[in-house]
């Protein structure tokens, strides 16, 4: 079977000094369509390189990256950019929304850019925002939406071109607990019902019970992945919770 996401042997290293850091070190693992994984860890862990690298941001120093049987590290910078855009959606934690593009036009941006703007993508781009509880914001300006709203303008953003891979990094940082259940669900859903393979970087304990699978990263390795069987929904309420030691995870914080 053809994976959505193959990640092999992925290492980032920075020189620091006279030695490196390695921000990843060593990370391999792969995303079937239909599924959406939660990236968990302490802070400087790694996840947001990992994403990063994984969204075509960043090279890796070694490793590599398949998305949809297509090698990254094949690929020369202006066709990595074509394939960021078709095929990769994401959202990273400042939402770099256009400031004066209204939240509507910042969604058909995504459209316009690939000469895809039509009839059939406007109403997608509605219903997407309408999804993600933004009805009443459809034509209200970055600067006039709270940061909880412009992170789901970010996520409609980022889910327009039906992209292979969807990734989020932190995408309930602002939002109210009540919202961050909504909109992650819609993700997860979305990423189900479209076939799409998605990662979501959380620090947020609760938002976990709507990952397939729960891969966890220290010091820029992959410590363990908490697969369905394990009983996810436990970890949204350690006290309840015998078979895993949420201490070790590295969430609470
Ligand atoms: P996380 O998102 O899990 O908090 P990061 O991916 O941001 O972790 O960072 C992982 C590690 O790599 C940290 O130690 C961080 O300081 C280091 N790092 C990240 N980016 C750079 C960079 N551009 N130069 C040097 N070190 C970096
Ligand atoms: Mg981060």
């Amino acid at each position: 079977m053809a994976f959505a996401l193959e990640a092999r042997s992925v290492v980032k290293a920075y020189p620091v000094g006279s030695g490196e850091v390695r921000a990843v070190d060593g990370v391999s693992f792969d995303l079937q369509m239909g599924e959406f994984v939660a990236l968990v860890g302490p802070s400087g862990s790694g996840k947001t390189t990992m994403l990063a690298i994984l969204a075509a941001l960043l090279r890796p120093t070694s490793g590599s990256i398949v998305i949809d049987g297509q090698d990254l590290s094949r690929m020369k910078e202006i066709r990595r950019a074509v394939f960021r855009r078709r095929k990769i959606g994401f959202t990273f934690q400042a939402n770099n929304l256009v400031s004066y593009l209204t939240a509507l036009e910042n969604v058909e941006l995504m459209l316009r850019l690939n000469n895809e703007l039509d009839a059939a993508g406007r109403k997608r781009a509605r219903e997407l925002l309408v999804l993600l509880g933004l009805e009443e914001r459809l034509d209200a300006l970055p600067r006039q939406l709270s940061g909880g709203q412009q992170q789901r303008v970010a996520i409609a953003r980022s889910l327009i071109n039906q992209p292979t891979l969807v990734l989020a990094d932190e995408p309930t940082a602002s939002l109210d607990t009540e919202r961050a259940h909504q909109v992650v669900q819609t993700l997860a859903n979305l990423v189900k019902e479209q076939n799409r393979a998605g990662i979501m970087v959380t620090h947020d304990l609760r938002m976990v019970q709507y990952a397939d699978r729960v891969i966890h990263m220290l010091d820029g390795r992959i410590e363990r992945v908490i697969q369905p069987d394990d009983d996810l929904s436990c970890l949204a309420d350690p006290d309840s919770c015998q078979m895993i030691p949420v201490d070790t995870l590295g969430l609470s914080a």
